[in-house]
């Protein structure tokens, strides 16, 4: 026999499968994690092919032997093997870096085995009362013999409970022929069990979801947009659908943006499918997660909930695939090699025989374009669960705020909504996406700001209470510096901040209400691996009061008691440098705005704005998705963006700038060079610009880019591989690499 190994080496020339030999009696199946010679090292690989001849024009005797097998069962399923055969060559990247991302990161280094446990069971043939009565003398080997009796193998870690320290007694046994001893691979934990529920009798909406989408599920294909309105129940449908596949014998994948944030995501599939249900996310540490994939892969788990790399789950018979929130921009992966989950789903769906819906109140554009293309079945649920109502959103023109000498953080309307809810008895959450106290600080005197000396970006002030004199960090790189008493530029005493975070909104809540309560949700307080879970139990258990936080609140939350909404400063996404601002803005508002009066209570949301106008803002507010889609989309129309082109750029990375700027000129003469030298048909592209990049620093790195915007067209595909090309490219310490699409423009 004869294997064919993608070994563990990420570098191009090893990207091919090497042949080796399968020593007598090794059991080896393809899609099992081996370990190889190569070279005068030993490295990680994944059997991805067996032959009974030796591959083409190589004498057998060349042929090193496979080292040493991980797996007692693949850890590849074949149809994700395959997967990862599409996604190398879609992104141009080698095999063995798109198989590693189909194992847990506790798996992935090509030197963890299984693990395996001591088993011992009883030697073939042996009569239990007849043996026992040799060893009268020796109670303990009795009792193990006694406790083996049945024949199957025990762990010898359960035995230990029943009998004191065992192994002795064991191994005596063992010499004896009595006993045999064997590593096993170890059974996964088990979750703990849970208080099961029953399904809600289905709304009309929700019923009506289900009849569009079962056909396609028994029959194994179809993919759906669903776009169902904040509150109009769209985990029952997932639920539902999940039970469906589950009768038929198939297993499930829901995709959430991220599991901590969505806790009650997690609790309702538990409580619906128990210890069928699998989670997978990067909070867990690496031996749970190993666990948790080894229950999916042994079946004993067929619903996966999960963040984005959980589209890689392994289960077996595959018939629905749920991405939540669809719109999120956690789908897209920054780290190499760069995937769509959204993407990754269609094909694997396609691939498996199973139903691809796709979910969210507030679609991406581009997923609403491709359902208007009919690559989706649109699915709508255009009311809230029993009747409740949308909730009613003001929109506040700060600007005029201002004129009439307000100047603080929170409108009078927010000011005077926020004190009736409260003497209500009921919840609000305020949201601001910017963390921290002040976000800039600059001198008045001659305009100086503080910056990182890492990063070319401002530092924002952070500090917990009004006397503490507080710290200046850095967002990108977390540089600290104390913030300065006088001005570093013109000694001027005349410092001032600006600009508010999460924080500030947290002090202003206590001052106005010093006896009222309050949680705050950003990246500084959740810090630690189940802090997301503490504060957002708290919140629902009614001991906050109010939830203060950044993006993190908007995601899905279910709080009944919540009538009150804030959006602090709605124009903070608006004016980010992206093409993608009015959506990010649009989909943060509406969102956000989603939380507030989910259950009786009607709900109230109030959106602080400088650019009332603006007509994102005013489509939020009327939470009229369609209106949004269409201005939105006749704007990246007009404007020539992605859905229409996609953006590409090669950034270069440099310690020195003149680095990075004569790399990124380089690359782009190159660019011309080849749309030179091809045919105006088929040069599909239609900018290329060189530039530095909109955060022109990161961490002493200099960053310069080459942006291009091209048309999708199989034309384009040997522009779009040059580039890839162009993306490996490096020169001592200046990196290059390529994104096509990225998730950040920054
Ligand atoms: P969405 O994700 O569409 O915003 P959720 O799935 O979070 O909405 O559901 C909103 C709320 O409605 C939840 O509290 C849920 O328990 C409740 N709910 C959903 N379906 C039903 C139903 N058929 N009957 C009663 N309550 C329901
Ligand atoms: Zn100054
Ligand atoms: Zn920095």
């Amino acid at each position: 026999m004869y294997a064919q190994v993608i070994v563990d080496v990420a570098h191009t020339n090893v990207a091919k499968p090497f042949s080796y030999t399968v020593p007598q009696g090794l059991r080896l199946q393809a899609g099992m994690r081996v370990s190889v010679p190569l070279g005068p090292r030993q490295v990680g690989g994944y059997v991805v092919a067996l032959q009974d001849a030796p591959p083409d024009g190589l004498p057998p005797e060349k042929l090193k032997p496979i080292s040493r097998v991980l797996d007692s069962v693949p850890s590849l399923l074949p149809q994700l093997m395959e997967l990862a055969r599409e996604m190398a060559q879609a992104s141009h990247c080698p095999l063995c870096e798109t198989l590693r991302l189909m194992l847990p990161p506790g798996m992935r280094d090509g030197r963890t085995p299984e693990k395996k446990e001591l088993y011992a069971s009883l030697a073939p043939g042996v009569e239990v009362g007849q043996a026992a009565a040799r060893m009268r003398r020796s109670p303990k080997r009795v009792s193990l013999l006694r406790l083996l009796e049945g024949g199957a193998p025990h762990r010898v870690s359960d035995l230990a409970k029943l009998v004191k320290n065992p192994r002795d007694a064991l191994r005596a046994l063992q010499s004896e022929g009595l006993v045999q001893l064997s590593q096993q691979p170890s059974p996964p934990a088990q979750p703990a069990p849970a208080v099961l529920t029953q399904p809600p009798p289905l709304t009309a909406d929700q019923r009506e979801a289900l009849e569009t989408m079962r056909p396609s599920l028994q029959a194994g294909q179809g993919a759906f947009l669903l776009n169902g309105v904040t509150g109009s129940g769209k985990t029952e449908v997932y639920l539902a659908m999940v039970n469906e596949a589950l009768a038929m014998g198939r297993g499930a994948i829901i995709l959430v943006p991220e599991i901590a944030l969505t806790p009650q995501m997690v609790r309702w599939f538990r409580e619906r499918f128990g210890p069928q249900t699998a989670v997978l996310h990067s909070r867990l540490t690496d031996s749970q997660r190993v666990d948790e994939w080894r229950r999916i892969r042994l079946g004993a788990a067929r619903v996966v909930v999960g963040a984005r790399s959980a589209v890689f789950a392994p289960v077996e018979r595959l018939g629905l695939i749920v991405i939540d929130e669809e719109h999120e921009s956690t789908y897209l992966s920054d780290r190499h090699p760069r995937y769509d989950a959204r993407r990754v789903a269609a094909s694997r769906a396609a691939r498996e025989g199973a139903t691809l819906v796709l979910s969210s109140a507030t679609p991406s554009i581009l997923s609403f374009a491709m359902a208007r293309r009919g690559d989706y079945t649109l699915v709508e649920m255009p009311r809230r669960v029993l009747g409740h109502p949308m909730p009613h959103v003001t929109v506040v023109d700060m600007r005029r705020e201002l004129e009439q000498g307000n100047r603080s953080l929170f409108s009078r309307a927010l000011t005077q909504a926020l004190s009736d809810c409260l003497a209500r008895g009921d919840q609000a959450m305020l949201f601001l996406n910017r963390r921290g106290y002040n976000t800039f600080v600059s001198c008045r005197s001659c305009g100086y700001v503080v910056r990182c000396e890492q990063c070319d970006l401002t530092m924002t002030l952070h500090r917990e209470r009004p006397d503490d004199p507080g710290v200046l960090r850095c967002h990108m790189c977390g540089l600290t510096q104390p913030p300065p008493k006088r001005c570093p530029e013109c000694q001027s005493a005349y410092i001032r901040y600006f600009g508010s975070g999460t924080q500030r909104v947290e002090e202003e809540v206590r001052r106005l209400f010093p006896d009222v309560p309050t949680v705050r949700m950003d990246n500084d307080t959740t810090r630690s691996r189940d802090a997301h879970a503490k504060l957002l139990d708290r919140f629902g258990r009614g001991e906050a009061r109010v939830l203060i936080g950044t993006q993190m609140i908007a995601k899905g939350l279910d709080f009944p008691r919540v009538t009150l909404v804030g959006v602090v400063a709605a124009d903070m996404t608006l004016n980010l440098p992206d093409y993608r601002a009015p959506e990010r803005t649009f989909q943060l508002i509406t969102q956000v705005a989603g939380r507030a009066g989910r259950a009786e209570r009607p709900g109230e949301v109030i959106v602080q704005t400088y650019k009332p106008d603006s007509p994102c803002i005013q489509a939020a507010a009327r939470q009229d998705y369609r209106a949004f889609f269409e201005q939105e989309f006749r704007r990246r129309r007009a404007g020539l963006y992605p859905p229409f082109t996609s953006l590409a750029r090669l950034l270069v990375e440099s310690p020195s700038e003149a680095g990075a700027q004569a790399m990124a000129e380089r690359l782009y003469d190159t660019v011309q060079t080849y749309l030179l030298s091809h045919p105006p048909q088929k040069r599909r592209t239609l900018m290329v610009r060189l530039d530095a990049a909109p955060v022109k620093r990161i961490r002493g790195q200099f960053r310069y880019q080459v942006l291009l915007k091209v048309f999708q067209h199989p034309d384009a595909e040997p522009l779009l591989a040059l580039l890839s090309e162009l993306g490996g490219v490096s020169d001592g310490a200046t990196r290059v690499c390529c994104e096509v699409n990225p998730v950040t423009l920054m």
